[in-house]
Formats: C-alpha cells, structure tokens, sequence
C-alpha cells in the first residue's frame, strides 16, 4: 500500500456509531493478494456482540430522525460530497480494489467511476422523486402515497465487485433516509473500509452507517438473524440467498436476493462474426469469469459453430493472463486459491461428464505467476444442456457450447435454467432480435452487446437469480416503504351503524 492507499485503509477496525472501534468478539483476517499470496492488510472481524451494537446503534439513528426526516435535498448534497471525495481518491480505490480482488487496474477504475455514477443518479432521483395523489372519486378527500425509510437495513455483498455491489444498496439506502449496517465479503473487505471514511468525511450523521467486516457465518448469520433489522439486501451465491431467505422469514424481514447467474449468450448465423466473437470473450473471460452475469453458456448456430468455436479457441489463447497491476494484462488471477480449487473441481466434472476440452483447462506454465491463483480461460465444446457443467455457476473462466438449429431451439435452450440473471442475443436481423429478447426469461438481456449496463436501468434476476430489483427506480424503492394518506377535508358522520 502506498500514500492515498494507507490514509483510506489507516485503521482497519469497525465502524459503530460514528466510530472506529476495535471488535469486543471478533478476532483478525489476514487479506491477501491472489495475484502473488501476499498478506496486504490485517483488518478486524466482528464478533456477534459487535454486530448487536451496530444494530442497535442504526435503530438509534434511525428512531432519533437526524437522517430519515432530512429533507431529499439535503440527503441529496451528502451524496453528491460522497462521489466528490470517491474522485478525490479514484486512483487509490482502484489500487486496493486491484489488490484485494486481483481484478485488472483498467477494471477497477471503470468500477470506481461506476460508484461514483450510482451515487450521482440517486441524488438526483431522489430529489425529482415526489408525493403521488390518487383520485378516490371523492372530491373531499385528499389521498396520497409517500415514501418512507424503511428502516434498519443490513446490507451484503460478494467479493468480486466489493465496491460497486455494496455502493449499489448503500447509495440508494442513504437517499431514501434509511440507516444501516453494511457487511462486505470477508475475502475483500478493504474497498468498503475506504468507502466508509470517505462517507463519514462526507458528514453522515453518527449511527447512520456502520460496518462490521467479517465470516459470513458469524457476522452474517447475526446481521439476518435478529428482529432488529427492518430489510436485508444481500448480493451472493444462490445457497447463501437460500439461508438468507430463511433467516429473514422467521421475523418476517423484508429481503431482497441478487444471486447468481448461468448465462446463454446466444449466436445467429447472421450475426457479425467480428462482433459476436468478441462479445462472447469479453462475456466470458472478463474477469476471469467471476461475474454474475458472465455469457458462460455459448448457444451458436450449428451452420457457423465450427468456425466460430476455432476463432474463440484462437483468441482465448492469446488473452494476457498476469497480475492485475502490470497494465499489459488483460484479466487477473481467480480471487483465492481456495476459489480455483473449485473451478479446478468444475473443469474435471467438465471432463467427466464427456464435454470437449478445447482450450485452458490448466493454470498458466508461466513460472512467474506460480504463486498467484491464476487459471486459463477455458472452452468446453460440444457440451448438452443437461450436463451439470452447462447448468451450475462455474464463477470460473468456464466457457461452455451447445450448438442450436432453430430459433425456437435458440430459446428453449436459453430459458433451461434454473437462473435468469442476463443473457445475449447475437442477430443481425432486428425482427428476430425483437422476437427473441422478448422471449427470454432473463433480467437483463443485451441485443449485439454484452456485460454493459447504466445505473438508471433496473438490475436483477428472475428464477433462482434472486428477489427484487437494485438501480433505477426500484433500486431507491426498495429502501422504502409506502403509506397511503387519506385526509377527508369534509368529514360528516357516516352512519352505518344507525
Ligand atoms: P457468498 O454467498 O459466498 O457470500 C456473499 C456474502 O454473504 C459475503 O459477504 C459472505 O460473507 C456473506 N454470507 C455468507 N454466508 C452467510 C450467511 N449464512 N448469512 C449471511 N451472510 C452470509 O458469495 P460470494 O462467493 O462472495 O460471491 C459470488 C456470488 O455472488 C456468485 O454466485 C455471483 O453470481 C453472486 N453475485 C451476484 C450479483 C448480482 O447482481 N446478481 C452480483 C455479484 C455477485
């Protein structure tokens, strides 16, 4: 770490009630670079006594107003001095971000001008958002729906994008006046930790955001366990999401789940052979494929997939596997060892299930990298959509093919999945494009692009891909609750019991 870096991650504790304090329960975590193994910070973990007080200490907020009665204006002006100072410090959020997750410098730059851009939309639809009036039919009566805070919120998040997922309920939670508990990944704490600084030099009220870093097991499992908290907004894999779910059903938490994805991005013979390669990379391989909404799933045309498949065999050989930091490389090592493991795991059931190696399948010979947890990206070919290696989230850079003959095969195919995070259509002929993008039952689906989104448009999945929207309007919806005033102007005695 270096200058900017140290300022933002000085004190690695909890942050509880406008505080940094060190955990009562908790212990420590040693967080590491997956690009070489090094330990980069020692940060605190939480133990559940900790997340009882930062609990506790967002219910005072919350129940004391100093924030959820602000005016939208003003909770609009702290978010705007928020994404000022996440500027401020754009070059050393990527830093750490590169550090912790191993993602690529260029990526994690495009992630902080992401967070910066979420936290600008929320100030300004919070401040155009307004009261609704309802005509009842009775001109005496005024009637109206205004939005609330919903309360106390617990918000976690995955560790491969730490900042933008957490800044995606965090910007939103702060604008509609609720108070909160944020959790990031125990596996990449540190982004959150600088955001929390920045936020707390921004001016947020004491008690209005706290954090507690730590095992999803204990700090987790705490956050969604207690009647305390009004709304668990959660980001992760789908098992995790189950539990969840269950925890927020015993008090009957309001919950919302963006979970995984198992994406088919699908190629038309018609398709721009140039474009629909690199969309189907970049699908891919971005990231070394720990992305929710990776196109892991190639469903191609049979009249083109043999040239096609070659040309992406050609090109995934050629993507620069190295450390995030060195800027020739084009994707990063896996997050941890532990995480390779288990796309290592994916790869020999790939096999064993009689799908066709056809590239990676290995980690890189370089012996530069060998104490980083670097994979290949990897194609498996002639793949069936029953294969557990077509269905199951690989979170690796696992590329998968089916060939298709018909459209109606095309999204048959597409739609067998338990999932519906995204998907991509490839097609030069815009009538089929239509047809099939309105055919897919997905929660995003991009026509001859893939991986783009803007915060203004909603995100989230349907099937197993979770619960509930985050971005866009109904990403602030979700933080608040809605009362129907019904003010009768002319009130007289109704009667009905006379
Ligand atoms: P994960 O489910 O293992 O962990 C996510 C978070 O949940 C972490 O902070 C973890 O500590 C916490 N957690 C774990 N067990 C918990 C419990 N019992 N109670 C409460 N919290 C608990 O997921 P991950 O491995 O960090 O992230 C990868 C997953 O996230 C993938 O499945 C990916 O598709 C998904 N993801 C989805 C989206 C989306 O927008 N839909 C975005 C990014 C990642």
């Amino acid at each position: 770490m270096i200058g900017d870096d140290e300022q933002l991650l000085a004190s690695p504790h909890l942050y509880i009630d406008g505080t940094w304090v060190a955990p009562v329960g908790g212990g420590t975590r040693q967080i590491r670079n997956p690009a070489d193994g090094t330990v980069i910070a020692v940060v605190d973990e939480a133990g559940s006594a900790d997340v009882s007080a930062a609990v506790a200490a967002a219910r005072r907020a919350f129940d004391a107003g100093s924030w959820s009665t602000r005016p939208p204006t003003e909770r609009a002006e702290l978010l705007l001095r928020v994404a000022e100072l996440l500027d401020t410090h754009r070059d050393a959020l990527a830093r750490i971000e590169t550090l912790d997750t191993g993602k690529t410098l260029h990526e994690s730059h495009i992630d902080i001008d992401d967070v910066i851009a979420v936290f600008r939309y929320y100030a300004d639809l919070v401040t155009t958002d307004s009261d609704r009036f309802v005509d009842t039919g009775n001109p005496a009566v005024v009637s109206r729906v205004v939005h609330e805070p919903v309360g106390v919120c617990a918000l976690i998040a995955p560790w491969n994008y730490p900042l933008l997922q957490m800044s995606w309920k965090v910007a939103p939670a702060l604008a509609a006046g609720a108070t909160m508990v944020v959790k990031p990944s125990e596996v990449t704490p540190l982004s959150t930790i600088a955001l929390m600084r920045l936020i707390a030099q921004a001016g947020v009220p004491a008690g209005v955001v706290n954090l507690v870093q730590g095992d999803g097991s204990v700090v987790g499992a705490a956050l969604t366990g207690t009647p305390d908290v009004d709304l668990i907004s959660f980001t992760g894999g789908a098992s995790t999401g189950v539990a969840i779910a269950r925890a927020a059903a015993e008090h009957i938490t309001r919950v919302a789940l963006e979970l995984g994805g198992k994406n088919p991005h699908i190629v038309f013979a018609d398709a721009d052979h140039a474009i629909a390669v690199d969309a189907v990379l970049t699908g891919a391989f971005l990231h070394s494929g720990q992305v929710c909404s990776a196109g892991t799933r190639l469903i191609v045309h049979e009249s083109i997939a043999d040239g096609f498949v070659a040309e992406l065999v050609r090109r995934a050989a050629g993507i620069r596997v190295g450390p995030g930091m060195d800027p020739p490389s084009q994707t990063g090592p896996l997050v941890s060892a532990e995480h390779r493991s288990k796309v290592e795991a994916y790869v020999a059931l790939g096999i064993s299930e009689g799908a066709e190696l056809v590239a990676g399948g290995k980690r890189p010979d370089d012996p530069r990298l060998a104490n980083g947890s670097y994979y290949l990206p990897t194609i498996f070919d002639r793949c069936h959509r029953s294969m557990r290696i077509v269905q199951e989230e690989t979170f690796g850079p696992i590329l998968t093919v089916e060939r298709f003959s018909t459209e109606t095969e095309a999204i048959e195919l597409g739609n067998d999945t338990s999932y519906g995070l995204a998907a991509g259509v490839q097609t030069s002929d815009r009538d089929r494009g239509e047809r099939v993008v309105r055919a897919l039952r997905h929660g995003t689906v991009w026509l001859n692009d893939f991986g783009t989104y803007t915060p203004a448009a909603e995100w989230g999945g349907f099937g197993r891909s979770g619960t509930g929207r985050e971005l866009g309007p109904s990403g602030l919806a979700e933080y608040r609750e809605s009362k129907h005033i019904w003010h009768n102007t002319a009130p007289a005695v109704g009667g009905w019991f006379d």
